[in-house]
């Protein structure tokens, strides 16, 4: 190697671990959240809900918020390295771009996660099913109780199953992507069951009919999931 090009090369290392060092902050600042891969193929739920409509919500419009929320957060130096969980008790002093796409990101995660292919969601734990029993008579009645609260939140929002600082559950809705950790939220608590009514999660297969997918998405549940949330939630409220 002559010494030309050994100053040549030395001088390019030089540039690109600057051009690194200026670039980092940046680029942790953008990628504060990232969109996490589905825990099932897209073509799970169906026949519940079809692989298109998955492709699109999780592909297009929950990527969205991530994005927007990482453009939303790079804004701001004091929302940075800060966990989603911590911004929701304070979400009323934040602005409307961190509120909307932090819970669209928040929500969606919440709702993939608590689905699972038809047949496999298996049954309410004990604990959470003597809780429903108790807090609304029967499973089919909290059902009804969800299912009415879906169809009743007029343009897009969410219904949810969730426990109260009490231990009481409670079935809440909440319009756009607020949710119920929201200090905004009228009625606050630990979510245990999301169901996104917005019409991008069932226009494509259901189209007007949202009672008819609110219905079939009981087959999507998974209640091990809801089960050990609640538990969860019992634990730390008795903590408190
Ligand atoms: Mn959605």
């Amino acid at each position: 190697m002559s010494a030309h090009v050994r100053q040549s090369f030395a001088l390019r290392a030089f540039a690109l671990a600057t051009l690194i060092l200026v670039c980092a902050p940046l680029r942790a600042a953008a990628s504060d959240f990232t969109l996490p891969p589905l825990p099932y193929p897209h073509d799970a739920l169906e026949p519940a809900i079809d692989a298109r409509t998955m492709q699109i919500h999780h592909g297009k419009h929950h990527q969205a918020y991530v994005d927007n929320l990482n453009r939303a957060i790079a804004a701001d130096a004091t929302l940075r390295g800060q966990p989603l969980e911590a911004l929701m008790g304070r979400m009323s002093k934040l602005p409307d771009a961190v509120r909307n796409n932090g819970g669209g990101h928040w929500n969606h995660d919440f709702f993939w996660q608590s689905m699972t292919r038809p047949g496999q969601g298996g049954a309410p734990s004990t604990s959470l099913l003597a809780a429903i029993e108790r807090d609304f008579g029967s499973l089919d009645k909290f059902k009804s109780a969800f299912r009415a609260a879906g169809l009743a939140r007029f343009g897009s929002g969410w219904s949810w199953l969730i426990v109260g600082a009490d231990g009481k559950l409670k079935v809440t809705s909440t319009p756009n992507q607020d949710n119920p950790l929201m200090d905004l939220a009228t009625d606050r608590g630990t979510p245990l069951l999301g169901n996104d009514v917005w019409e991008h999660a069932y226009y494509l297969q259901y189209q007007n009919r949202r009672g008819d997918y609110l219905d079939a998405w009981w087959t999507v549940v998974d209640w091990s999931v809801v089960s050990r949330r609640h538990a969860a939630a019992l634990t730390v409220g008795a903590a408190r």
